[in-house]
């Protein structure tokens, strides 16, 4: 249990329906394990004249209708003390269940870009849901049956003891009794099997999800190679291996049952022998028999809680995965107060490992005033959007440090730093909301009137006037209802309306159609005026731009300056930048 104790505060929410389930879990105890035996016990005798009886007792007609209604009421009051108890908990389950799925989730959205390299989205995602389910179940199941069956098993051996031993004294208690052990043994055997294919089966539900996801991304490159069938197949054999771990836990999960009930049988038959050779009369033996029976359920019921509690943690390792990942990109503890920046950006003697092996940079140490416009250019793979990465501490420096006006980015608050940053990508991300409120994520606060003006800047206001509910058009997952141009037009209004003094831009290298090119071109010349620019750049017309050109070569700034200067003084530049050239790329 103390696998669980640092998960104790999410009950404390839950404190009150949690102790009221639990009286009501002993109340059901109390009348399933004594109640019945002993009705069978008092009541019954008097109604049906025993045999050496010398005449049957005579009843009014309102002990009658009490003896009646006695069987129903026990049921009436066991049935709601256990509805109650089932439904307080499972109230308390999922309020438990909703706070460490948030839980979850808020840790998903400070973990570091890189723990997200080394999994899978989809398994992440099952960890989210299928993982914190099992959580679930296991806590309800955990804490319904430790109140309710050690509750019933009590009362009924205290049943079963004090009619037995009013009987016959202390041999029938240990008669009756005997079996009760035994039926530990196949409930442990059964239990160690449980546990080792449950965890096998979330890892499973993990691996499915995770197929999914990846398909759902890539639907477009599955039509275009024509993967259906491919794809199906694979998908196949991950659900036939769910499938095969499912039927595993199936298998040992339902064979408990008969086997706790041919022992308890075998326990009734000892009983019975027993009663029969010290000559017990019938109305003492049904009474024993019948709290016997009440004990075998909570036993069986008892030993699967370990079963379940394995299964419980073995879910929480799953979470705990994300849990205990440390969140090592995030606020100093004394943050220097910032609010708007200058932008005079440095990286002093920076280098920086994605993981052992060679740097992604190395010892780059370059100065950018404010107003730069600074393109980036060098082979795939030199380390550009590395570079751009550690501005905002997507990553930070593993060597050296990235300072901006002089503070380092590491010394203040990730909220201040990224306000003071827009990032227009190549593939910009939309979602599934009007487009009014997807250039309102930039800047909450911004009025109608500045999310329009952004959007004329950005040459994107007629087209969204075109759309059918203008602003309030919503656009589709990803913004799947736009052309490219279109998204590109709605980051650059992002990136206006943000206004910040940083900006970051990956030059598109998908081709547009001359007028949008020419739009967006206009549009980026006027938002780059004013702002330190860093520019992964594809276009040569953007390199030549530029008032200062970095060249990268295998992690480090091989060459800097101007592109006059460049293009007389370094080779790999001019290989570049004729190469650029030579695309076409105006
Ligand atoms: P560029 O933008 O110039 O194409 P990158 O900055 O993306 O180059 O990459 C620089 C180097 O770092 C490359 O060798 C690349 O393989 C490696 N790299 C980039 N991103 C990651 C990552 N997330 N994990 C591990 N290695 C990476």
């Amino acid at each position: 249990m103390h696998r669980f104790r640092p998960y104790h505060r999410y009950l404390r929410q839950v404190k009150v329906p949690l102790v009221l389930s639990i009286l009501c879990g002993i109340f059901y105890g109390a009348s399933s394990g004594a109640g019945l035996p002993l009705m069978l016990n008092y009541v019954f005798p008097k109604v049906f004249a025993s045999a050496d009886a010398a005449a049957p007792v005579a009843l009014t007609g309102w002990q009658i209708a009490l003896v009646a209604a006695w069987l129903p009421m026990v049921f009436l009051l066991r049935g709601i003390a256990d509805y109650a108890n089932v439904y307080l908990l499972q109230y308390a389950g999922t309020r438990v269940l909703e706070a460490i799925r948030l839980d979850y989730f808020k840790k998903l959205q400070v973990l570091p870009l890189a723990f997200f390299q080394k999994r899978s989205t989809g398994d992440l995602i099952s960890r989210g849901i299928a993982d914190t389910s099992q959580l679930q179940v296991a806590l309800v199941n955990v804490t319904n049956d430790l109140i309710k069956q050690p509750a019933t098993l009590v009362f009924a051996i205290s049943a079963v003891a004090y009619l037995a031993f009013r009987e016959q004294g202390v041999a029938m208690v240990l008669a009756s009794l005997a079996v009760v052990p035994v039926c530990v043994l196949p409930i442990r055997f059964i239990g160690k099997k449980i546990v080792r294919r449950a965890a096998r089966v979330q890892e499973e539900l993990g691996s499915l999800s995770g197929r999914m996801s990846e398909n759902l991304s890539a639907i477009r490159e599955v039509r275009a190679f024509g993967l259906e069938d491919y794809e199906a197949r694979r998908f196949s054999t991950t659900t036939r291996a769910l499938i095969k771990a499912q039927m595993k836990v199936v298998k040992y999960q339902r064979a408990l049952n008969p086997m706790i009930e041919f022992v308890s049988a075998l326990g009734v038959s000892i009983t019975f022998i027993y009663a029969y050779r010290v000559g017990v009369a019938l109305e003492a033996f049904i009474p024993v028999v019948g709290a016997l029976f009440m004990c075998y359920d909570p036993i069986k019921k008892l030993g699967m809680v370990n079963t379940e509690l394995k299964r419980g943690s073995a879910a929480l390792d799953r979470l705990e995965v994300v849990f205990n990942e440390p969140v090592d990109i995030a606020d100093p503890a004394q943050p220097v107060a910032v609010t708007k920046l200058r932008g005079d950006l440095a990286f002093e003697d920076v280098t920086f490992h994605y993981g052992p092996d060679t740097p992604a940079l190395s010892s780059v140490d370059v100065r950018i005033p404010r107003g730069t416009v600074c393109a980036l250019v060098g082979p795939t793979g030199a380390g550009k959007s590395t570079f751009a990465n550690l501005v905002p501490r997507f990553y930070d420096a593993t060597e050296g440090r990235v300072t901006i006006d002089g503070i380092d980015v590491r010394a203040m608050r990730l909220a201040d730093l990224r306000r003071n940053i827009a990032i227009v990508s190549q593939e910009p991300v939309l979602f599934n909301d009007t487009i009014a409120n997807n250039l309102l994520l930039s800047r909450p606060d911004a009025s109608r009137a500045e999310i329009e003006q952004a959007a004329k800047d950005a040459f994107a206001h007629d087209f969204i006037l075109e759309k059918e509910h203008g602003y309030d058009t919503v656009i589709g997952e990803r913004g799947q209802s736009l052309s490219g141009g279109q998204r590109q037009r709605l980051a650059l209004a992002r990136a206006f309306l943000r206004n910040a003094p940083i900006l970051i831009l990956d030059e598109a290298t998908s081709a547009l159609d001359a007028r949008t090119e020419e739009q967006i071109q206009q549009a980026l010349s006027r938002l780059m005026v004013g702002k330190t620019v860093l520019i992964i750049a594809h276009r040569f017309s953007t390199i030549r731009d530029a008032t200062k050109i970095l060249v990268f070569q295998g992690g480090r700034i091989v060459a800097s300056g101007d592109h006059a200067t460049l293009h007389a003084a370094n080779d790999l530049y001019r290989t570049l930048y004729e190469t650029q050239r030579a695309a076409g790329k105006a």
